[in-house]
């Protein structure tokens, strides 16, 4: 079967554009792609200052307790002394007591004044803290709104690229011999490839290296003859689309 070199190049053109739209074409990063990693980066940090905000307010309500634990042992303290004032006519230990009780009393002020503090400050960080949820519930809706541009626009890309790839396989088969088609589809048929280039060793369909003499043979066939892939049937195209 003898064709134009120039028309194998097609042939092959068609036969790998026809396998790279089966296989799905290739991964790129789209502007929705890169809004999407944007927000979802926005996302981590937000859900780390969140967790630390989280964090905080834990801290903090460990603390209270703590004050609050303090206060009560100073408490007894401070009715364990009045009880022995009130057994003891003993002017030192009297005084003791009393002394005891002062600083205890003294103690327990300081402490609600830590107190108060404490709960003007949880105040705060419970107000951070719901301020950071709300954010990333926001946050989160755009993410989501995000995705599904993402998709949309890849759906649509896909959609346009496979008309325009499936609109070029039709033109070429047009352009094409008939007798040449029908080698094409049956090889087509036999291994799901059709054709594919030689680069004077292996088959690009089937990537088997072929025999010695093969190859031998193969490379010296007269430029216009479409040899064949001994082992898959592909036919063999030894011109690349670049030459
Ligand atoms: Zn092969």
């Amino acid at each position: 079967m003898k064709f134009a070199p120039e028309i194998q190049r097609n042939l092959l053109h068609m036969a790998i554009i026809r396998r790279q739209l089966e296989a799905g074409g290739a991964e790129i990063i789209t502007p929705e792609q890169a809004e999407l990693d944007e927000l979802l980066e926005q996302q981590r940090r937000l859900r780390d200052a969140a967790a630390s905000a989280a964090m905080a307010v834990e801290d903090m309500e460990t603390e209270i307790l703590r004050i609050q634990a303090d206060e009560r042992k100073l408490r007894r303290r401070v009715a364990d002394d009045r009880e022995a004032l009130r057994a003891t006519s003993d002017p030192e230990k009297r005084r003791d007591l009393e002394h005891d009780e002062y600083s205890a009393k003294s103690r327990i002020a300081d402490l609600l004044s830590e107190l108060a503090e404490a709960h003007n400050e949880i105040h705060a960080l419970r107000s951070n803290h719901d301020n950071h949820g709300a954010r990333l519930d926001e946050l989160n809706k755009k993410v989501d709104l995000a995705t599904r541009a993402r998709d949309a626009a890849a759906e649509s890309r896909h959609h346009l690229s496979e008309e325009n790839i499936i609109e070029d396989i039709e033109r070429i088969r047009g352009e094409l011999p008939e007798e040449l088609l029908e080698a094409y589809d049956a090889a087509y048929k036999e291994y799901g490839v059709g054709a594919a280039f030689f680069n004077g060793r292996s088959c690009g369909g089937c990537h088997m290296m072929l025999p010695a003499n093969d190859r031998t043979r193969i490379r010296n066939l007269p430029e216009d003859e479409v040899a064949e892939c001994p082992n898959c049937a592909t036919l063999l195209v030894r011109t690349s689309l670049q030459n």
